[in-house]
């Protein structure tokens, strides 16, 4: 068993979020159009809109989510891009495929090491640090199976605003 000290990332105010979320989306607009040109991709129209989007909603969207977005601002954008688009992104690193819902597969535009806290009840992902995890030095044993690349935590549980539903529930 692992222990250790474990926070939710922790923004002080919406200015400063949507502070963060531009920098955030400026770096990797830059990112983009290096990698793209390096891998010699086209930055398309469409591939454009759809990273746009990807660095627009919540943390950790579907592919089905981005595409239902999309759609309404774009009506001509096709699914079959959009999921191309995404696993070309997913090549180039730009954004990272998660798999820790049996239902769909989640893309993660934060690129930096984290860890993950899956709501069962509402599939809701939040990002989790955890320096200490990060560092510690891992059993024996993985040496005998492998090298190892990267490591992730998934965390499933039950989120507060699910165990308040419940409990309102309860109550009345
Ligand atoms: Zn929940
Ligand atoms: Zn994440």
């Amino acid at each position: 068993m692992v222990t250790g000290t474990f926070y939710m990332r922790n923004v002080p105010n919406k200015l400063a979020m949507s502070m963060v979320k531009r920098k955030f989306a400026k770096q990797h607009l830059q990112q983009l159009k290096k990698q793209c040109s390096e891998a010699g991709i086209k930055l398309t129209h469409q591939r454009l809109e759809i990273f746009r989007e990807l660095m627009s909603v919540s943390d950790h969207p579907s592919a089905d989510l981005i595409y239902k977005r999309l759609h309404k601002k774009h009506p001509t954008i096709a699914i079959d891009t959009v999921y191309r688009t995404l696993a070309t992104f997913d090549k180039l690193g730009l954004v990272k495929k998660l798999h820790v819902l049996k239902e769909w597969t989640l893309f993660d535009t934060n690129l930096d090491v984290h860890h993950h806290f899956v709501c069962n009840r509402c599939k809701k992902v939040e990002d989790i640090y955890w320096p200490d995890f990060d560092k510690r030095l891992l059993p024996d044993v993985v040496k005998n199976i492998g090298a190892v690349h990267s490591r992730h935590l998934e965390i499933h549980g039950v989120c507060n605003s699910c165990l308040e539903i419940k409990r309102l529930q309860q109550t009345f």
